[in-house]
């Protein structure tokens, strides 16, 4: 294949096996501190304010929450895609309507390494306020009002510059970019939508699969 190849993926649930705000709820919310996403499952507030609301909750000392994220399990078949790509001069992006927080403690190592650019909320976390998400300016390419970055618009960046983009992703956040993605890999609530859009995705059991497709392509 002769077209340049761009490598697009989500972080929670797609990179991470299970999502941080799941596993956090889990360890250290309670049902009050969580009303806030039903609030945004309803369409009161954004999915940014609710996290915002929700994470502000988490009152462990830090070195306690550091310990924790470091627990949290992802696919280690990701690190073979990655090298794929360094081994093609394939860009790697990671999108996160997360917080760069826990990415950066799981995998910062390899971030750098791989020189992988991240898209997502910056993270400050204090004992005494919690995890705070703060989105990217408003006149980044990448802003997004409602989960704080755009998913879509860094695909729709790379296109235009000519790539040919490869999408994983796993959740509602990751839709808007998987309808114009040329090659989605999605699980979960995603491949539920895409399935109901009548979007065209590829079995996604782990990265062994991405790491497949991106072979097939640089043949
Ligand atoms: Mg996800």
């Amino acid at each position: 294949m002769n077209k340049k190849i761009a490598f697009i993926s989500d972080f929670d649930g797609t990179i991470s096996h299970e999502d941080f705000f799941d596993s956090v709820a889990d360890k250290y919310l309670n049902e009050e501190a969580l009303a806030p996403w039903k609030e945004y499952l309803a369409g009161n507030i954004t999915h940014l304010n609710a996290l915002n609301q929700i994470f502000a909750k988490i009152r462990v000392p830090e070195t306690e929450l550091v310990e924790f994220i470091k627990t949290i399990k992802f696919d280690k078949k990701f690190f073979d895609t990655i090298e794929l790509c360094r081994q093609n001069n394939i860009p790697i992006y990671i999108c996160s309507a997360g917080t760069d927080y826990y990415i950066l403690k799981m995998i910062g190592d390899k971030i750098k390494e791989y020189n992988i650019t991240v898209v997502t909320n910056h993270g400050i976390y204090s004992e005494d306020e919690g995890l705070r998400l703060v989105p990217p300016q408003e006149n980044s390419p990448y802003y997004d009002e409602k989960v704080g970055i755009s998913k879509a618009a860094i695909v729709k960046q790379k296109q235009e510059e000519g790539y040919f983009v490869v999408y994983a992703g796993d959740g509602p956040p990751d839709f808007a970019a998987a309808q114009i993605a040329d090659v989605v890999f999605a699980r979960k609530i995603l491949l539920q939508k895409c399935i109901e859009a009548g979007i065209k995705t590829e079995r996604f059991d782990s990265f062994d699969n991405v790491s497949d497709c991106i072979k097939d392509l640089v043949k």
